[in-house]
């Protein structure tokens, strides 16, 4: 071991590097208490000190309780040596932070067997740092691993939510695909009286002409509503299914809302009636759309999945907001949550559903989605019956022409 020795008498310091060169060990030697910390400072590899507690400078007892505070940032094991021998000082001199304490003159053997015993200790200390170590490796990879799973997780529900939703949304998209067919036939129906036109002698059918040139605007019209209602019910599917969760960014609330309708649509539709009452002047918010909507399809698809098939179920969506939240309801009129259960609910793989018709981890998600965005979601009963979830969510600072935003402004 490499040990400090610091003693201002000269006598002392020599027996004392005399003996531990003897035993194998390296020594560096101080004559006060300042030279002492400087070894300490500049060389990591002293980790054994034996301290005078009588020094000019610093003495014993000011290093074992710098060292003790760890100011060096790692462990030194310490020896404090002195000429006193009362019980006071040795307390005194082992509060101070100090690790064993010799008396002077010492005996060689009994020097010998406590540096021993540092030497364990130090060698304790450095298989625990090890241990430590590992243990922070071990726990980074654990939180790594964690983090994964939860991402995995949060997709298969969406994956597992879109389940739910594919054969309303197959039908959704089969409405409008057999609309344009029909028009299409319609178009072809006036191609063939134009090319029949064509080739018959004479002046063409001026009624008829008149008719199709009416009629072909609304056609392609229509065609074209079909396309777009198809695309925007692609374009949702694909964010909704991602994988790639996407960036915050200004959204609004009401889109948001309007997109989870559409792809809860089908599940809704036949269930229950739909009363939307969204305030048209709402601040944007700060998030997310594609994990928002991923809350609000969920708290569609529980309510449809809660009214069931055979009553005339409601679903009421809300939004107001003031200059800081934006606030909604989501209600329904289906059985409500058992008291009991209202704080149940939002626990991971928490399902009243039959296997295949829930995985109970949409409310689990949706609250980790929330509070992700700062925000808040509570639920209870309607006093006439049915769930309530109400949900705030921050408003995001509006930025103002000069590119400062309100709170610059003070
Ligand atoms: P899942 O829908 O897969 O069961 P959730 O976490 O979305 O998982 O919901 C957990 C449970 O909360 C449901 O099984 C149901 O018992 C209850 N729940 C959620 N929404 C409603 C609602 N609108 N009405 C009644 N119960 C509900």
């Amino acid at each position: 071991m490499k040990i400090l020795s610091a003693d201002d008498d000269l006598t002392s310091r020599l027996l004392l590097k005399a003996n531990l060169l003897r035993w194998g060990h390296e020594v560096v030697s101080a004559e006060d208490g300042l030279s002492a910390w400087e070894h300490l400072v500049r060389d990591p590899e002293i980790r054994f000190a034996i301290l005078d507690w009588m020094m000019p400078g610093a003495d014993g007892i000011d290093l074992c309780t710098r060292l003790a505070h760890n100011e060096l940032g790692r462990f030194v094991y310490t020896i404090l040596l002195t000429g006193r021998a009362e019980k006071k000082d040795i307390v005194a001199g082992l509060e101070s932070g100090a690790h064993d304490f010799l008396t002077k003159p010492f005996n060689p053997a009994e020097l010998r067997s406590r540096v021993d015993v540092g030497r364990r200790i130090l060698n304790y200390e450095s298989e625990l740092g090890q241990a430590n170590q590992r243990l922070q490796v071990y726990a980074t990879e654990m939180e790594q691993l964690a983090e994964a799973r939860a991402r995995q997780l949060v997709h298969s529900e969406r994956l597992a939510t879109l389940g739910t939703m594919s054969a309303g949304i197959a039908h959704e998209i089969n409405n409008p695909a057999s609309f344009i067919s029909g028009n299409v036939q319609t178009l072809r129906r006036f191609w063939s009286v134009l090319q029949e036109q064509d080739t018959t002698e004479g002046n063409p059918d001026p009624e008829r002409l008149s008719f199709i040139q009416e009629e072909v605007p609304r056609v392609l019209d229509g065609i074209q509503e079909g396309v777009s209602r198809i695309s925007r019910i692609v374009k949702g599917l694909k964010s909704f299914s991602s994988r790639d969760t996407g960036e915050m960014q200004p959204c609004s609330l009401n889109e948001i809302l309007e997109n989870a309708l559409m792809l809860a649509g089908h599940v809704l539709k036949n269930r229950m009636t739909v009363e939307k009452d969204l305030c048209p002047d709402m601040p944007l918010l700060e998030g997310n759309p594609q994990e928002l909507e991923q809350v609000f399809v969920n708290l569609f698809v529980n309510a449809a999945q809660a009214v069931g098939k055979n009553r005339q179920g409601r679903l009421i969506v809300r939004s107001r907001a003031n200059d800081k939240d934006l606030y909604t309801t989501v209600e329904d009129n289906g059985p409500g949550i058992p008291e009991e259960l209202l704080t149940k609910i939002w626990d991971p793989f928490f399902t009243t559903k039959s296997v295949g018709e829930g995985t109970g981890l949409g409310l689990a998600i949706s609250l980790g989605i929330i509070e992700r965005h700062a925000g808040q979601i509570l639920v209870d009963n309607r006093p006439e019956g049915g769930a309530r979830f109400l949900l705030r969510l921050p408003a995001a600072e509006r930025k103002v022409q000069d590119g400062r935003s309100d709170s610059d402004r003070g």
